[in-house]
């Protein structure tokens, strides 16, 4: 099947990232040394440390905690979107070394769900589309000298934003929580958005408290969207509290 969906995979982070990051508020705020900074440090003091922080706004502490995310089944439209967040490393598939063709079959692509609402007959519509422009591919790559490195460059041209990529990404907490402000909004495009739940769902489960009252920025103070607001704060914020006490429930035996 040609049609992907989002998927992100949490694949590293930092070993112990509540700790890391209330180990740095730890120094800025005892008179701890270095030597003995790592004392007597349990989950209650992490947590006050850390709310701590929060509470000044003094957000540069969770900068030691970063987190890798394998990305798939996201568009190129996504990609554009996604890359313009600077402070983050990104790994993306090349479309040069990779072809987009596997033997017979069409690129992969993502089928935005408006365009699924409208029914099969219009599904199959884009679906066409997609063919046709697979058959363009190939039909440059052939003119263009066969599959490599040097005609899967300019085939590509007639590629769509829809078609598949994958990337690895690396963010620390700090600019996660920038992110999830931004993109976890209604206001952000579908795709994106989606990608930026999973995300927030996947370091949910292993920084918590750092990451507790993180996502849309209405859920932790008032919409940031002026006119363009969404006007659905309670609904958004009811979202991100159903997320966080999904992940805190304990396991059903
Ligand atoms: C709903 C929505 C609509 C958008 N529409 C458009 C659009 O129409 N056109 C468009 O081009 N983009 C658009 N964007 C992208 C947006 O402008 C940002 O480029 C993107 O969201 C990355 O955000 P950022 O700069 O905060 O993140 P990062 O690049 O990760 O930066 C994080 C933070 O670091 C600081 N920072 C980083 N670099 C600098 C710098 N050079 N100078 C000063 N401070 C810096 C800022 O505080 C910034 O918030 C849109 C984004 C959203 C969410």
């Amino acid at each position: 099947m040609p049609q992907v969906k989002p998927k992100v995979t949490l694949l590293e982070h930092t070993p112990n990232p509540e700790r890391t990051v209330a180990l740095a508020a730890k120094l800025c705020y005892s008179d701890a040394t270095i030597e003995n900074l790592q004392e007597g440090l349990d989950k209650s003091d992490i947590n006050k440390f850390i709310e701590r922080l929060r509470s000044f706004g003094h957000a540069s502490p969770f900068e030691h905690a970063s987190f890798t995310f394998g990305i798939e089944g996201v568009s190129r439209s996504l990609l554009a979107q996604i890359t313009r967040h600077r402070i983050a490393s990104f790994s993306v598939k090349s479309q040069r070394y990779v072809a987009a063709n596997k033997g017979e079959d069409t690129f992969n692509y993502v089928i935005p769900e408006a365009i699924e609402a409208l029914g099969e007959e219009q599904v199959e519509k884009f679906k066409a589309q997609m063919a046709q422009m697979h058959e363009w591919y190939t039909e440059w790559q052939t003119l263009l000298g066969g599959a490599c490195e040097k005609s899967n460059e300019d085939a590509r041209f007639v590629l769509p934003n829809a078609a598949e990529t994958k990337m690895v990404v690396t963010m620390n907490a700090r600019s996660l929580m920038n992110f999830f402000n931004l993109r976890c909004c209604n206001r952000a495009q579908w795709e994106i958005r989606e990608v930026a739940w999973q995300m927030l769902a996947l370091v949910l489960e292993v920084a918590p408290s750092i990451f507790g009252n993180c996502g849309a920025s209405c859920v932790a103070g008032p919409c940031t969207e002026g006119k363009m607001s969404c006007g659905k704060m309670l609904e958004v914020r009811a979202k991100q509290k159903a997320l966080v006490e999904s992940i805190s429930k304990p396991v059903e035996k």
